[in-house]
């Protein structure tokens, strides 16, 4: 199929924000959508690829077809590397299908107009909870959300959750009320022992619409300004480069590929675009800066008994969170779930959910027109090692009234920062690269109506415009902020 050469709103990318904004916009049948998305698509569930469909797998690995992976540095001195989805649905198509929301404390942080009262009914239009009714949830969304009985639940999960009480932590039965804290159910966005991401909630029932184009395949290169309005975007259509005309560009890349992209189109730190003999369309030094992330370590275990067999077991089911810290009993190593990777044990996640480090996402000397150069700068702050360290005990502690069952057994370790750093990683959760803010913050980068400062028909709808990392996993969030952003950019537009 070949792709119109004009729209009246581009959306770049068709990832978990990208499917709600293009199926959301595209209700009005007299606006033309087109949706270029780079990785792979599928215009039904019956084409979806078996990896994609299965929410027990998280499908990631070296081999995969339906990701990017960039180098990062976690800290100055550790380096690993980084996947995100490539594919209709994005990073929500390869996820571990845990579905939990933003609580209302995270919200104070946001700008007024996107406190918990103003998002909640986003929210709700979002899902169908099967569970839950009552003020805080939906019941006609396009994202069903379950949570798995504890008679349900690999032991292990259950064991957690019993330890968790015993600890004196609270029973939290449902992570998706406004103050939600303690152990309980993960909310997960599977149906039927299907991963329903936005692409197969949002995206597929809208595919029929003659107004809505999805096109798959199609790399975007650069966005087209004239002056400080974007009228188009330069992309890369197999090996043929196109230009396509649009009267509103929307930008669903992700938290690393929209920071990139707005780079390369000449906007960010103009001192930056200088040294990249990048032509400056505005100085946005915000662009990429700010970039975070949920840290991880992994606290190993061994099973003393023989191990559960997990078919149809998600890969996370219960949650402890306490403040800022989540701590996560996965249900298989991972070695079992990302197809490819080395051996490793089975671990509990300890999880910074509000770290204070920042990082960046920028243009690489190295790499001109290439991937980014990404840095972390994870535990810079003092904040972060000890919130960490208080993590790692709560974790230790949990696992030692486990390990009295008789159903596991720890290695000794002394969790010294070496072992630490050595075992750091990441949740990738990425966010903040290009935060919502006013137009007299220095670090802002969209207003709070997502269009881009300094320029006009320009908007960012995806995680990099979360103003802090959610203190739970993003989807949930991504997925609401892309329902209420696909009305502001839709009035936006006709402005
Ligand atoms: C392995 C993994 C597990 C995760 N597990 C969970 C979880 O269980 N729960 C949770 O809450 N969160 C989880 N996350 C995070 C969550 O899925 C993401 O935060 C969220 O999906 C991001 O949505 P997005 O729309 O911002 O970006 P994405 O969903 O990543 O979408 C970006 C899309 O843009 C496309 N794109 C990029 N550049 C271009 C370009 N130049 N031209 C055209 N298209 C382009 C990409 O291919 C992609 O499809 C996980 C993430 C990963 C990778």
């Amino acid at each position: 199929m070949s792709v119109p050469d004009r729209a009246d709103f581009v959306v770049v990318g068709g990832g978990t924000t990208g499917c709600v904004v293009a199926a959301r916009l595209s209700e009005d049948p007299a606006a033309q959508v087109l949706l270029l998305e780079a990785g792979s698509g599928y215009r039904s569930t019956v084409d979806l690829p078996g990896v994609l469909d299965d929410p027990y797998l998280l499908p990631v690995g070296p081999a995969s077809e339906h990701t990017w992976t960039y180098p990062v540095e976690l800290t100055p001195s550790r380096r690993a590397t980084v996947s995100r989805g490539r594919t209709l649905g994005g990073s929500g198509a390869v996820n571990g299908a845990y579905f939990a929301r933003a609580t209302r404390t995270d919200f104070d942080l946001w700008p007024d107009s996107w406190s918990y009262e103003k998002v909640l009914p986003y929210f709700r239009k979002s899902e169908t909870d099967h569970d839950f009714g009552g003020p805080y949830h939906g019941d006609n969304g396009p994202i069903p959300v379950r949570r798995r009985q504890l008679d349900d639940m690999h032991p292990f999960s259950s064991r957690f959750h019993d330890a968790a009480l015993a600890a004196g932590f609270p029973e939290d039965a449902d992570k998706n009320a406004p103050d939600s804290n303690g152990v309980g159910p993960v909310p997960l966005n599977i149906s039927d022992h299907r991963r329903i991401s936005t692409a197969v909630g949002y995206l597929l029932p809208a595919m029929g619409r003659r107004n809505l184009t999805v096109d798959v395949g199609v790399t975007v290169l650069r966005i087209v300004f004239s002056g400080t309005r974007a009228v188009g975007v330069d992309v890369l259509d197999g090996t043929a480069l196109r230009r396509i005309r649009g009267r509103h560009i929307v930008v669903c890349s992700g938290a690393v590929a929209t920071p990139l992209l707005l780079l390369t189109s000449g906007v960010g730190s103009a001192d930056q675009l200088v040294a990249h003999d990048v032509p400056v369309v505005v100085d946005l030094p915000g662009v990429g800066q700010g970039f975070v992330d949920h840290p991880e370590v992994l606290l190993p275990y061994r099973y003393s008994v023989p191990e559960a067999l997990r078919p149809q077991t998600p890969v996370l089911e219960m949650a402890l969170n306490d403040a800022d810290l989540e701590i996560r009993p996965y249900t298989a190593s991972f070695t079992d779930l990302v197809p490819g990777i080395p051996q490793m044990d089975h671990g509990i996640g300890v999880v910074l959910m509000a770290p204070r480090s920042r990082g960046t996402v920028e243009l690489d000397p190295k790499a001109p027109g290439g991937s980014p150069r990404i840095r972390y700068n994870y535990v810079d702050s003092a904040h972060d090692r000890r919130v960490l360290r208080r993590g790692i005990q709560i974790a230790e502690d949990l696992l030692e009234t486990i390990a009295k069952t008789g159903m596991i057994r720890r290695p000794e370790i002394e969790y010294s920062d070496e072992w630490i750093e050595s075992r750091l990683g990441t949740s990738l959760h990425m966010s903040g690269s290009c935060v919502m803010g006013s137009e007299f913050d220095p670090d802002a980068v969209v207003n709070d109506r997502c269009s881009v400062l300094g320029v006009e028909a320009l908007s960012i709808v995806d995680t990099s415009i979360m103003p802090v990392i959610p203190t739970r996993g993003p989807h949930a969030t991504a997925v609401m902020l892309a329902e209420r952003a696909s009305e502001l950019v839709r009035d936006a537009a006709r402005a």
